[in-house]
């Protein structure tokens, strides 16, 4: 069955009576090279456990299950519970798993992936996300440790040029700061709408996202890094002084001594600031609780 192609489509929603609902953004990849480009950026060995979110009617999870020792997909819909178990039939190494990605412990599925012995090499997260909760998704698998090697994602190009700006460009942001901080960030390939069913109105993007070993810069307390990075972009047009007033409890005159112990003029504004300046402000917070909580 080719699970690209719009007829297969078709027939599935007729035989199902099933019908795509925008609400969980459902936009179905139609083009067989497409397919095959996020699976090799996916970069899949014999020995790999795919984790996939959101499988549609499984035209990726298919594909990645021809690569991977085992494949392990999280599927929200239950109308497509049925649908999938018929479209995967012929694969023994797919478990399709019916929940929320955003209420799923990932790590517990690969450790009982990894008891269950499915599998012996790297864990690899997989997915064409639904663009409605893209950044939240990210940030959850990113904030939760997700034990896995890297992330393979389809999302809106705009979101994926949100996550590579650099420093002073207007799309530079938390989002850019925070995925930048956990992983490496490489572009697959680029994807126009017309390859979708039904079509969205925006292009997208797969983005791969490698887990670093090593952060790229020294914070003493991410929380409190995250905070301050979040407190200045919180109000972008501020400048520096103002937008992290109120971080942790910071007084305006805190925040002064903080931005002067950082080195950083405190009329600069949060999107000029590259990931080390921001570690010196976090760091020069996190001395001043200390210091404040004697
Ligand atoms: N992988 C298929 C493809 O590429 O053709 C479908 C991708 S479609 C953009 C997004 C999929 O995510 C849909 O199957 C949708 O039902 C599912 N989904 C939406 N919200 C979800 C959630 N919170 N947890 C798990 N899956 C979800």
């Amino acid at each position: 069955m080719d699970l690209h192609s719009k007829s297969t489509i078709e027939a599935i929603k007729a035989e199902h009576n099933f019908r795509l609902s925008k609400s969980l953004g459902q936009n179905f990849i139609t083009d067989r090279g497409v397919i095959e480009d996020i699976v090799a950026g996916c970069d899949i060995g014999p020995d790999d456990l795919v984790i996939e979110i959101g499988p549609g009617i499984g035209v990726l999870t298919d594909a990645a299950a021809e690569q991977a020792s085992q494949v392990v997909a999280i599927e929200i819909d239950d109308k497509l519970i049925p649908i999938l178990s018929q479209t995967l039939a012929h694969r023994d190494n797919v478990r399709i798993v019916h929940s929320d990605v955003l209420k799923t412990d990932i790590n517990e599925i690969i450790r009982e992936e990894r008891e269950a012995g499915t599998f012996g090499g790297n864990v690899k997260i997989l997915g064409n996300l639904p663009y409605y909760i893209t950044t939240p998704i990210i940030m959850k698998l990113l904030e939760d440790g997700v034990e896995a090697e890297s992330i393979t994602i389809m999302m809106q190009k705009e979101v994926a040029d949100r996550i590579k700006a650099a420093p002073g460009s207007k799309t530079y942001g938390a989002l850019s700061v925070a995925v930048q901080y956990y992983c490496e960030i490489e572009l697959v390939t680029s994807v126009p709408k017309e390859v979708f069913v039904p079509r969205p109105k925006v292009d997208s993007s797969v983005l791969k996202l490698t887990l670093r070993e090593e952060k790229p810069v020294s914070v003493q307390d991410e929380k409190v890094f995250f905070a301050c990075v979040r407190g200045g972009f919180g109000q972008r047009r501020k400048t520096l002084l103002n937008s992290i007033t109120g971080v942790c409890g910071l007084t305006k005159s805190d925040a002064r001594g903080v931005l002067e112990a950082a080195g950083i003029d405190p009329v600069r504004r949060a999107e000029t600031l590259d990931m080390e300046e921001f570690a010196r402000i976090a760091n020069a917070v996190y001395e001043q609780e200390t210091d404040n909580n004697g």
